[in-house]
């Protein structure tokens, strides 16, 4: 299972995800810390390369 990377707005913290490509592909997970979904946003996790963007800055 591919670790996913999130970026919670509302906490402005990033955090990691285990979670299928399906579950990935249809939702977001809970930030750990407040707990919400709607203010998470996807990070490519540069461990598992499967994925069309090609430029991620941090
Ligand atoms: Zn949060």
């Amino acid at each position: 299972m591919p670790i996913y990377e999130f970026f919670c707005r509302k906490c402005q913290e990033p955090f990691t995800a285990l979670m299928t490509i399906q579950e990935h592909d249809k939702q977001a997970p809970e930030c750990p810390r407040c707990h919400d979904t709607k203010e998470v946003e996807k990070r490519i996790s540069p461990a598992h390369a499967v994925t069309t963007r090609k430029s991620l800055t941090y």
